[in-house]
């Protein structure tokens, strides 16, 4: 199994969807997330990984905002205070 496959399938089992909200474990993403996918997409999800999943998997995440941004490294937002100089 490779390692996009190992954290595709942990990520399965997770009860947490990438955008943020609960899921139901074994479902790629919330409903909200899902019904959002175009309909070939939708299909795409229930095959194996190793089987498609993870095109089905990619393809989704170009539709939606949230997985994009777990892809992506996080750039920190905070900025040094300037009463933090000596
Ligand atoms: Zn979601």
């Amino acid at each position: 199994m490779s390692d996009l496959a190992h954290e595709l399938a942990r990520e399965l089992l997770s009860e947490k969807c990438p955008c943020g909200r609960r899921k139901q474990s074994r479902k790629t993403f919330c409903s909200t997330c899902y019904h959002s996918l175009p309909t070939t997409i939708k299909y795409a999800l229930y095959l194996r990984i190793g089987e498609g999943y993870e095109e089905a998997y990619a393809s989704a995440a170009k539709h939606l905002d949230c997985v994009k941004k777990l892809t992506e490294p996080q750039q920190p937002t905070l900025f040094p205070r300037e009463g933090n100089h000596p």
